[in-house]
């Protein structure tokens, strides 16, 4: 008897459609893992081929070039980069952007962009972080400035942006009011290409997900159309970006979930093997208990997260209950891929086992997204 992880939300089409994203995974993916962490990011093919393959913007309607799918689609590629410790494709944040487009742009931002991502022709990033403005939002000093045809010059400079290297397109949150807080806020539209003032800088030096590249972006009087403005209308992007909130703190519950299982099966499968004092590690007492509390911690993490996933499709998921996936996730997965390691002994501290990348990959997920001190903040408002 082996103890049943199964999901509520999936079916026999969503577990083919799993071995799809499985194949892909494993044949583009996985092979140039070790090469795109010291490169730092993964470049462009391996976005086209997903597109191809019709991985990419799976819940965006088919009108608009996606693959008509729903959150379960996507949740099936998050889990299975998660649990082999891929953290490259930031397809996550790629998503992200077609949603902030899908929910919020005018019907020609939608027309003009979604085709595009869905192929994987044009990888998206949202740039919200500045040096000076991370939880803080409302302090972000990057102005957009209107001029007398409509257009608007854009400055500022961003950080820790995912996708920064690679992006075509950037969501910008600026200021176009500087008098207002949360209403003074708009989102630009930027398309990297040949595009005057616009700068990428260092691809961060992270300690984890170090396939993923992580940039610093300058914007020096960057001269965008009117159209460029997300949804047509300023002072709407404190209330875009807090509409999508919860859709993006459910991907961070979601992988924090099947990192879990990929480190519990991983180190199953090492303490099975790895003998000392003449037994299986898999023998000692301490062992077993500790995977015991493991499973238990995953499996009672796949109710709440499966009915979350289950909610979030009915379009019932509210913003705690999403706050609490990503809180109750991101920190159970810390603790669980910790004890993994410490089971693995020398050999968990080593890079080239994927528990030791897990380790400091997954220390993130308490930053981004929101820090867990945020999502404290927000789920306290709810009680
Ligand atoms: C690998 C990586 C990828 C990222 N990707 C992106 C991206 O694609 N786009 C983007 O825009 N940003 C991105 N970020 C930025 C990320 O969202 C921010 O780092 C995060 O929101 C925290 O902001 P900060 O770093 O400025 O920390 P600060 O806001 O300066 O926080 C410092 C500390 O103070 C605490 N704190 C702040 N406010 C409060 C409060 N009200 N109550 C209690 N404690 C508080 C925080 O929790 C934290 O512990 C990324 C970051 C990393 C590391």
């Amino acid at each position: 008897m082996s103890i049943d992880f199964r999901r509520s939300w999936s079916d026999d089409d969503l577990e083919l459609y799993r071995d799809n994203v499985v194949r892909f995974i494993e044949t583009e993916v996985l092979p140039h893992d070790e090469e795109a962490r010291r490169r730092g990011h993964v470049g462009h093919e391996v976005w086209r081929k997903a597109g191809a393959l019709g991985l990419l913007c799976t819940d965006i309607p088919e009108a608009y070039g996606g693959a008509g799918g729903d959150f379960r689609h996507e949740a099936v590629f998050y889990e299975e980069m998660a649990r082999r410790a891929l953290s490259g494709m930031a397809n996550s944040v790629h998503t992200i952007v077609a949603h902030y487009f899908l929910n919020h742009g005018t019907e020609a931002q939608k027309q003009r962009y979604l085709p595009r991502m869905a192929r994987g022709e044009l990888v998206g990033a949202i740039a919200m972080t500045e040096p000076g403005a991370g939880s803080d939002l409302q302090a972000v000093r990057t102005r957009a400035e209107r001029q007398g045809d409509g257009s608007y010059r854009i400055h500022g400079s961003k950080t820790f942006i995912t996708n920064g290297f690679l992006a075509g397109v950037v969501l910008v949150v600026a200021k176009t009011d500087t008098s207002q807080g949360a209403k003074g806020i708009s989102i630009f539209i930027v398309e990297t290409e040949n595009c005057a003032g616009y700068r990428v800088g260092r691809v961060l030096d992270k300690i984890g997900m170090k396939a993923q590249d992580t940039s610093e972006l300058f914007f020096d009087d960057v001269h965008v159309s009117e159209d460029a403005l997300l949804g047509g209308s300023e002072g709407q992007g404190f209330f875009q970006l807090m509409g999508d909130l919860p859709y993006e703190r459910l991907i961070i519950g979601v992988s924090a979930l099947a990192t879990m299982e990929g480190a519990y099966q991983a180190t199953l499968d090492y303490v099975r093997d790895r003998r000392a004092f003449g037994k299986p590690v898999a023998e000692f007492q301490n062992t077993k208990f500790k995977l015991a509390e493991i499973a238990t911690q995953i499996k009672v993490g796949r109710a709440f997260i499966d009915r979350c996933v289950e909610d979030l499709v009915a379009g019932k998921l509210d913003t705690a209950t999403a706050s609490m996936a990503k809180l109750w996730g991101s920190e159970t997965q810390g603790r669980v891929v910790d004890e993994c390691l410490q089971l693995f002994g020398g050999y968990g501290f080593m890079s080239e086992y994927m528990v030791a990348r897990m380790y400091a990959d997954g220390r993130v997920q308490r930053i981004f997204g929101g820090t867990n001190e945020i999502m404290k903040e927000v789920i306290s408002r709810a009680l």
